[in-house]
């Protein structure tokens, strides 16, 4: 069997024309005809299926050891349809600090239209135990999902898939992992244990901010008809171009991943030296075995520090050139944000604060450039914050001086 490398560039061929075409044709037809009444094609409308989705779907399936892929139009709607398989009064486990649209669609839309969900700190696993387990003599049931991130965001702590998994299949609980931090290159959430892995392909897997995608793969063959029907049904299906273009990001998944890795782990060790950070959250700084227990093969490319008391975040951000002022993550350029006003607003600032999200965090996905440019863009923003600093400083004085 093809190793993983050759699989991302490969795939597994659909079979689906003759022209011995290298790559797979782009079908944008929404209907496909019937050779007669009694002959049903193998595609016969796009929403339910089609050639260009079904390339992408069984490579996504193939790189997470599944059995079946599906693709979004998003990766909430990935997750919406993910989510859409239990019923009203089900009660899921979710981690306390996904990410803010996952938040927002469970409390916010979920919750109105029956489902329960229990917020767990997922690192610390008699929490999790707790949670899942409810407490059925007062009437509360075992959770039917626990849901949670492999990485969380931004502060990037690491969960034990394993660990979950093996506390939530004694309850009879389905695991769902968002995996999309770390990607098939650095983990495989369903060889830990995972029943469902989903993925925004909005970010690595597509990996040029070209593209809002969403991708999920199961294991269980019963599952994967649950997540079928809600597929079709729900109908928030990829379009035959966006399938192609996740299909040609993930050729080059391991290359860019790489590279990132790299950078992220220098552009840390530059940050975790400067005078003006306070704390630097990168899991690829402790110590490799503890990735290495978690399942982990690598710590990923994105990192978020707090600047230093004095600072203002917002005026390093705003100092920055070569990086992108932007939201997202995983693509080939270098972005950063301040959660606290970009990516995590949903959150309400007490639950924010409570996880740790302060308003000093700011968050790096880094890209494949030359990581010394990206450290000589982060050094002349600082060095402009740390000025307008002073400068106020230096008001102040004067202007008690005054006084
Ligand atoms: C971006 C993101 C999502 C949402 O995906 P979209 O493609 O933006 O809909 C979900 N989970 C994580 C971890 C994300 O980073």
């Amino acid at each position: 069997m093809a190793r993983f490398n050759t699989q991302l560039v490969h795939g597994e061929p659909v079979n689906d024309n003759d022209t011995r075409a290298v790559n797979p044709p782009i079908y944008n037809s929404s209907t496909f005809a019937f050779e007669s009444v009694d002959a049903m094609p193998r595609w016969d409308y796009a929403r339910s299926g089609n050639p260009t989705r079904e390339y992408l779907e069984r490579q996504i399936a193939q790189l997470e050891h599944g059995t079946r892929g599906f693709a979004f139009a998003s990766g909430l709607a990935a997750i919406h349809a993910v989510l859409s398989i239990f019923q009203p009064g089900n009660r899921i486990v979710a981690g306390d600090n996904v990410y803010g649209g996952s938040y927002s669609q469970l409390n916010e839309h979920f919750n109105r239209w029956g489902l329960e969900v229990t917020s767990a700190d997922t690192r610390v696993l008699e929490d999790v135990e707790r949670a899942v387990a409810g407490d059925p003599k007062r009437g509360i049931q075992p959770a039917k999902a626990v849901y949670f991130e492999t990485v969380t965001n931004p502060l990037l702590k690491v969960n034990d898939v394993h660990a979950i998994a093996e506390i939530a299949h004694r309850y009879g609980t389905i695991v769902i992992v968002d995996n999309t931090f770390v990607t098939p290159y650095l983990q495989n959430p369903l060889d830990l244990g995972a029943d469902i892995v989903l993925h925004s392909a909005t970010k690595y897997l597509a990996g040029h901010s070209d593209v809002i995608a969403g991708l999920v793969v199961v294991k269980d063959e019963q599952i994967g008809q649950r997540v079928y029907f809600a597929q079709n049904r729900l109908g928030g299906v990829l379009a035959p171009v966006e399938c192609d273009s996740v299909r040609k990001g993930i050729q080059t998944l391991a290359l860019r991943l790489e590279r990132q890795q790299e950078n992220a782990a220098d552009v840390a060790k530059y940050l975790l030296a400067h005078p003006l950070v306070k704390k630097v959250y990168y899991p690829g700084l402790t110590d490799g075995e503890d990735l290495a227990a978690k399942g982990l093969r690598g710590a990923g490319g994105v990192l978020s520090f707090e600047v230093v008391d004095g600072i203002d975040p917002v005026d390093v951000l705003d100092n920055l050139r070569l990086f992108r002022l932007a939201v997202s993550l995983g693509a080939v350029e270098s972005l950063a944000e301040l959660p606290c006003r970009m990516t995590h607003f949903e959150l309400p600032r007490e639950e924010r604060l409570r996880v740790g999200i302060t308003d000093e965090l700011i968050r790096l996905a880094i890209g494949i450039e030359d990581v010394a440019d990206l450290k000589e863009d982060l050094g002349q923003a600082f060095e402009k914050a740390s000025e307008k600093h002073s400068d106020k400083w230096n008001d102040a004085i004067t202007e008690d001086a005054l006084a």
